[in-house]
């Protein structure tokens, strides 16, 4: 690790995860209908997948990283609001700007001229999320990244089939489709933690260690509120679906001071790929002192995993019996990455929160 000044301030920590959950695709995603149809099409993209010895082109409905973060974002406002008069009476400052606070999610893109640490300063969406004003010449990277959903057909299939639907107005009956099915959707995503609080170059925008840790802390709120608060997909009013809440199986990595990216949530062994990878990627940098802590949960039975029976973990909780995975071969002198188990992802989540902020040297509040 370098030893100068601004990156003993500035500590960079990853967090990394992928989860697979069953998902209902009605309206997640609709990108409209087929013309002179009354036909609404669900978006679908082209994966690889392996076929016997090959891999081939499928075409499967998905949901666009874009709309993922969407649902993440009024997740995020939401949790703001109830944050903001708090914060604003501590910080004296905002802590959500007029146009997110109503969901327009614009973030300064037609704006001629203005200030990146302020637009960071006054807004959270802004900070986390990022922004481009391509005419004032200013943008931030978002932190957090999504990938698409796309369901895991080596696991499970994904059939969509046509739903009629009515609507009523005075004059006439309309008669509508519109695709709709089930899926074992994947979805993966990234947040570079230590970026939260600063300017794309990297000076600090807020200049206060306590509003940067709360900002963190929402930041992994909000993903719990996107995911438990059912945010990702439309038509709930007709198509109310709780599998958001139920993920079958995940992996979590948090990494430090290299980014780490855990393997998507394909095929069966993706955890034990994961760590056997991470366990590689430590040994090979332990000359710099990458350090890198999984968390996982598996309600797949033995599909997502091997485990061994018996491991010692001191700093496993809730009673659970932590598992070390087989794949990871104990040799003598290499390091060994911390493993952890949570069932529930929630606890799973907040143990990775409390992960980051303890190796950035800020304590949990
Ligand atoms: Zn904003």
């Amino acid at each position: 690790m370098s030893s100068d000044k601004c990156s003993d301030k500035f500590k960079r920590v990853f967090f990394s995860m992928s989860m697979r959950f069953i998902v209902p695709v009605e309206h997640a995603n609709m990108i409209g209908q087929i013309a002179e149809t009354n036909i609404t099409k669900h978006r679908y993209i082209y994966v690889p997948v392996r076929v016997k010895d090959k891999y081939v082109l499928k075409k499967l409905p998905a949901i666009s990283g874009q709309a993922v973060l969407n649902a993440f974002e009024r997740a995020l406002v939401d949790l703001a609001k109830e944050y903001k008069k708090e914060y604003e009476k501590k910080y004296n400052k905002k802590l959500l700007d007029k146009d997110c606070e109503r969901y327009n999610f614009i973030k300064h893109a037609n704006e001629e001229s203005g200030q990146a640490e302020k637009w960071i300063k006054d807004c959270i969406v802004e900070d986390v999320t990022g922004f481009l004003a391509p005419k004032a010449g200013l943008r931030k990277t978002s932190t957090i990244w999504f990938s698409y959903m796309v369901p895991d057909i080596e696991v499970g299939s994904a059939i969509l089939d046509y739903q009629m639907f009515t609507r009523y107005t005075q004059e006439e009956q309309m008669i509508g489709q519109r695709e709709s099915g089930h899926a074992v959707y994947r979805l993966s995503m990234f947040v570079d933690v230590s970026r939260i609080g600063y300017i794309e170059g990297g000076d600090d925008a807020l200049g206060n260690t306590d509003e940067r840790k709360l900002r963190i802390e929402l930041t992994f709120k909000a993903l719990k509120l996107m995911i438990n608060g059912g945010y990702i997909g439309a038509n709930k009013t007709r198509a109310l679906f709780n599998e958001y809440v139920s993920p079958r199986s995940f992996v979590i990595a948090i990494s430090n001071p290299l980014p780490f990216m855990v393997n998507p949530a394909e095929g069966e062994n993706y955890i034990g790929l994961t760590i056997m990878r991470a366990q590689n990627f430590i040994n090979e940098l332990k000359d710099i002192g990458q350090k890198i802590t999984i968390i996982y949960g598996n309600r797949e039975g033995e599909l997502a995993y091997k485990e061994k029976e018996t491991s010692t973990n001191p700093e496993e909780k809730e009673g659970e019996k932590p598992e070390d995975l087989s794949q990871v071969k104990k040799e003598e002198n290499n390091l060994q990455i911390p493993i952890q188990k949570k069932e529930d992802l929630n606890a799973a989540i907040d143990l990775a929160l409390e992960t980051i902020l303890k190796w950035m040297g800020l304590s949990k509040s």
